[in-house]
């Protein structure tokens, strides 16, 4: 089983993909992760990506798309959270799984209004701060958010049109455990 998950920022993605790639034993690849992973290498590259995400862009396809393919090596079994995140990325992943004679099992997609998805992301950053003194997600900055909408919108919301043959939509709003079975029966309907 191979899942590309996506959603808005604020959809709760992270959340789910991690329940999600527990229950099926897929292995949980959020490229967001691996990349605030590399800033904190503090090399040249690493700072490159930490400026990106910290304004709310997009890495480069090119790095993206490495540092992706790289980390599925070898992998069958795998729920990959945040990637991709245009259609040229999603065209390229395509074409490397046709290389490796593989196919994407579907595209998961958590379908969240986007006031509500706003009004999560506020929320985190409340509860971030209140728990870890001077701790918030660069990204999480209340200017940045409003960019990384914006993004969304452009470039990672006609995703649903290219992925539409093979998309599961799943309703992304209510309690987190509910999501989850919403999750779960959707791809039982699926398979
Ligand atoms: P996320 O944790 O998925 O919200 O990602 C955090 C940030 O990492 C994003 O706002 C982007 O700057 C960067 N990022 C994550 N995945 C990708 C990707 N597939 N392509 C480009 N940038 C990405």
């Amino acid at each position: 089983m191979r899942i590309a998950f996506f959603g808005s920022p604020g959809s709760g993605k992270g959340t789910q993909a991690a329940a999600l790639s527990t229950g099926y034993s897929l292995t949980h690849i959020s490229t967001g992760e691996l990349f605030r992973a590399k800033v904190l290498d503090g090399t040249r590259i690493g700072r490159r990506i930490g400026d990106t995400i910290a304004a709310g862009s997009l890495v480069d396809d090119i790095t993206a798309n490495y540092v992706l393919f790289k980390a599925i090596e070898g992998l069958n079994r795998f729920l990959v959270d945040g990637y991709p995140r245009n259609v040229a990325q999603a065209k390229m992943f395509d074409l490397h799984l046709d290389n490796l004679g593989t196919k994407l099992t579907c595209a998961l997609f958590l379908d969240v209004p986007i006031e509500v998805a706003e009004e999560r992301l506020t929320l985190r950053r409340t509860q971030r701060q209140d728990k870890v003194e001077n701790y918030r997600r660069a990204d999480d900055a209340p200017a940045v958010i409003h960019h990384r909408f914006d993004v969304y919108r452009k470039q990672t919301e006609p995703l649903l049109h290219y992925y539409s043959e093979r998309i599961i939509r799943v309703d992304g709003t209510g309690s987190s455990a509910e999501v989850t079975r919403k999750i779960a029966k959707a791809l039982q309907e699926w398979e």
